[in-house]
């Protein structure tokens, strides 16, 4: 056996060591592993109850809760929806699958979120909503986010994919907004396998968000659609999953922070290199990605570190690419300089409950020795 040192370190690895046996085993006896089912509405109270909102809506991914909110919330052809550009590919693309424009914005230098200045130079006549990030799981700015939306009568979408039980200014993240997004894929802080969810306060957006998610089907009529609808319903066996993942929520986050913390010391000695994560005072992040920013490297750079680093048996991933570079959204005359940086300099670091201490003191040595 090779010692624990020499063991490959994933960036991320779902921990499934509650009921999720026993609840999935049951979906199996009982013949419920189809989109009916007892942990539909159970995980789907429980999710909502830990954000704080009234209603829960799972759906089958992150990508489809997403898509179905903005269809919910009537973005159509012609409408414009401002995105960061410093996010996963899904949140743009959700808003071109309704017809509709991403409209980029810059992020802040240190928290990589969305800025709401840069937010408030992109608002315009065909603007429908803002859509809202909280990125690597530290929340977003969203009072003055909100307070734009609010003057100009848009809509605030959080897409909170990365950021379950996040706090802002005390909050959970899913009910600061018109609704909210997540997803509970292998790799985010809570998982179903594939998954997702909208949570809201609006019970008028909830009933159109479960209409659309159900091929548009009339509650009152079987088989009677008013609409065109989706199928972006949830199993049973994802909810049974989900279910057994929320029995132990809280121990996944305060495990994730105490890695945080772990890495915040064994990085200092390096902050002459590494920028580490920036907390704001009002902050309580949910650490789904531990993110550095090589201070001063460009592209080539961070490259050359992640592979040095797989090279240590560490794995890593770039920050995300910024949409204005991709192909289906390059923008030539695009100015957006503070994410292209944090798109260049940065790197996410192995982030997974499973992480000893021991761990990130070889991940820190490794990162100094490819620093050095
Ligand atoms: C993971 C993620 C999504 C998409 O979720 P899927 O479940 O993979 O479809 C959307 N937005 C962000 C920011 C994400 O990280």
């Amino acid at each position: 056996m090779p010692d624990r040192a020499s063991l490959r370190i994933p960036v991320a690895k779902p921990l499934l060591e509650g009921n999720e046996i026993k609840y999935v085993t049951e979906c199996i006896e009982t013949s419920w592993v189809s989109s009916a089912g007892r942990f539909i509405p159970a995980f789907e109270a429980r999710f909502a109850e830990f954000c704080g909102v009234e209603h829960c809506i799972a759906t089958n991914n992150g990508t489809t809760a997403l898509h179905l909110a903005l269809v919910a919330m009537g973005v159509g052809p012609g409408d414009e929806v401002i995105v960061p550009t410093l996010t996963y590919i899904a949140s743009a693309n959700a808003v071109s699958y309704c017809g509709a424009t991403p409209v980029f914005a810059d992020c802040d230098p240190r928290t990589m979120n969305i800025d709401p200045q840069s937010v408030a130079s992109r608002i315009g006549p065909k603007t429908k909503g803002i859509l809202v990030v909280h990125l690597y799981g530290h929340p977003a700015d969203m009072d003055p986010i909100n307070e734009l939306a609010a003057a100009h009568g848009l809509f605030v979408l959080e897409d909170a994919a990365e950021a379950h039980g996040a706090e802002y200014k005390g909050r959970r993240v899913g009910g600061m907004g018109r609704c909210a997004t997540f997803s509970f894929f292998g790799n985010k802080i809570v998982t179903t396998g594939e998954g997702g969810a909208v949570t809201t306060n609006d019970a008028e957006l909830a009933a159109k968000l479960r209409l659309y998610r159900g091929q548009g089907m009339d509650p009152a009529r079987r088989y009677w659609f008013p609409v065109i609808g989706y199928n972006y319903r949830m199993t049973n066996i994802q909810a049974a999953l989900g279910l057994a993942q929320m029995e132990r929520v809280d121990t996944a986050l305060s495990r994730r922070a105490r890695l945080a913390g772990w890495y915040d010391a064994a990085l200092a000695p390096l902050a002459d290199v590494v920028q580490r994560p920036h907390v704001e005072t009002w902050a309580r992040p949910s650490w789904w990605m531990y993110t550095v920013l090589l201070k001063g490297a460009d592209a080539a750079r961070r490259d050359g570190v992640m592979t040095a680093l797989d090279a240590a048996g560490i794995e890593t991933r770039p920050v995300f690419y910024p949409m204005h570079i991709m192909p289906p959204y390059f923008e030539a005359e695009g100015h957006y300089p503070v994410s292209d940086v944090c798109a260049a300099s940065g790197l996410n670091l192995p982030t997974h409950e499973g992480m000893s201490e021991a761990d990130v003191a070889r991940i820190a040595g490794a990162l100094a020795a490819a620093l050095a």
